[in-house]
């Protein structure tokens, strides 16, 4: 293959652009190697600006549950912006999209747009905190919340590809109110509200981990956050950024069948428009400005293109939950033939994955269950794959710490051309050793 245009246009960006990306993860610093840029999306596909074609399992990190350029949601784009761009003042629209989540996530009473996952868990700590009058927020390793200053701890994907847990410019005032448990240990997390627990104000969770690869919740784990919360007056948050309207209609709090005070929600409800959400019940949320004492505003919340484009998006999933079943079926058969193609290759590996969320793990455990498991995993041989496999027309995300994402625009063909191209890299990489 050749990347030519790509490698040119990454000389470009990284003169003007720090690191030449507008996000770190974008940068190939996981696997190295320059990135790829891309000039278009169809359905499955992503052609870059080689004209490279591909089978992506990126899907712009989770948005785009129904492939890229999803008609109805282009079409709900093309409708809306004609009608200008922005009010700064409230739209019908808003309440409609606002009246649709609520409708499919369990938990949620109410809810305020924002414009990225970060904001939408910015504010939901804030919420927290002025709600319970409590300073302490208990988050997990290798779990991301968006770039806050008070999440930057520990805080997964990016982070970890990069060896660096924290970041530079973080106050330690910031840091300091941020206790650091372990995913999937309810010890961990009982020692810290022994310790600390009339201050906590929230427990901060990925239902399902998806920034440190992705790895589900022990049977156990969800339930004793719940009850230890509320034995200590703490609120739960749920931060579903990634996992609502990914893993079921209503998110992974519908899946595993608990109910958090407070849901953040982002990607897959801006349909790939810059959208995302903080919701709970009347009573937390009548907490929030102009109702109550916590502030918390935007100049473009609430934008009507990309409320448009999240009303179209929930609209289609909601029309067809038959969706989900599918998606799960296809990511469980993709799962475990790549299992499979990595032991005939002798290479040992965990894949892990539910609903359309899948980690392929190079890793020397029986499963990968915790942060420590995730991190000991071969990311020199990811890297290897990852090139293999992007040679072959196989885009995969370019870190061993993140989720792939498979679409309902996956057909059939797609998986089955995938798992040919990746038993050929499997036995390459796995004969290589
Ligand atoms: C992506 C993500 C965020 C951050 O969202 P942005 O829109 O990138 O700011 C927060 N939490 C989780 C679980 C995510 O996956």
């Amino acid at each position: 293959m050749n990347f030519t245009n790509s490698i040119e246009a990454g000389k470009r960006a990284r003169n003007v652009i720090p690191g030449g990306v507008n996000s770190p993860v974008r940068a190939f610093k996981g696997v190295g190697g320059d990135p790829v840029f891309f000039a278009k999306g169809q359905g499955s596909r992503l052609t870059d600006i080689d004209g490279n074609s591909y089978i992506d399992y990126v899907g712009a990190w989770g948005p785009l549950i129904l492939g890229h350029a999803f008609p109805l949601v282009v079409e709900a784009v093309q409708k809306t912006v004609t009608d200008g761009t922005a009010f700064g003042a409230p739209t019908e629209r808003e309440s409609e999209l606002a009246e649709i989540i609520c409708s499919m996530v369990p938990s949620i009473g109410m809810i305020r747009l924002v414009n990225s996952g970060t904001e939408a868990t910015m504010s939901a700590a804030r919420l927290a905190r002025g709600f319970t009058g409590r300073e302490f927020i208990v988050k997990f390793e290798g779990c991301y919340h968006g770039h806050g200053d008070s999440f930057l701890i520990a805080a997964g994907s990016g982070a970890l590809t990069f060896g660096i847990p924290d970041s530079a410019g973080v106050t330690s005032a910031a840091a300091g109110t941020t206790l650091v448990a372990q995913y999937n240990d309810s010890e961990s997390v009982k020692r810290i509200f022994h310790e600390y627990g009339d201050r906590i104000a929230a427990v901060i969770v990925e239902p399902v981990a998806g920034n440190m690869g992705v790895i589900l919740p022990e049977m156990t784990f969800l339930p004793y956050l719940r009850e230890i919360t509320k034995k200590y007056g703490a609120l739960l948050i749920f931060d579903e950024v990634m996992t609502g309207f990914r893993l079921s209609a209503g998110g992974a709090q519908e899946l595993f069948g608990i109910t958090p005070d407070i849901t953040t929600l982002g990607k897959i409800i801006g349909g790939g428009l810059p959208i995302a959400a903080y919701g709970g019940s009347k009573e937390i949320m009548s907490y929030v400005a102009p109702c109550g004492p916590v502030y918390q505003a935007g100049t473009l919340s609430g934008n009507p293109i990309a409320v448009a484009a999240g009303i179209a998006m929930l609209k289609a999933l909601k029309s067809d939950l038959s969706i989900y079943k599918k998606l799960e079926k296809t990511t469980s058969h993709l799962a475990a033939s790549l299992e499979k193609e990595c032991r005939s290759a002798g290479i040992l590996c965990v894949c892990n994955h539910i609903g359309s969320m899948m980690t392929l793990f190079f890793n020397r455990n029986k499963s990968v269950m915790s942060y420590n498991d995730a991190i000991g995993s071969d990311k020199e041989l990811f890297g290897r794959y990852f090139h293999a496999m992007l040679e072959s027309g196989i885009y995969l995300p370019p870190s061993q710490f993140e989720s792939w994402f498979i679409s309902s625009a996956h057909s059939h063909d797609d998986i089955e051309s995938t798992l040919a191209k990746s038993k050929d890299v499997l036995r390459k990489i796995g004969g290589a050793r």
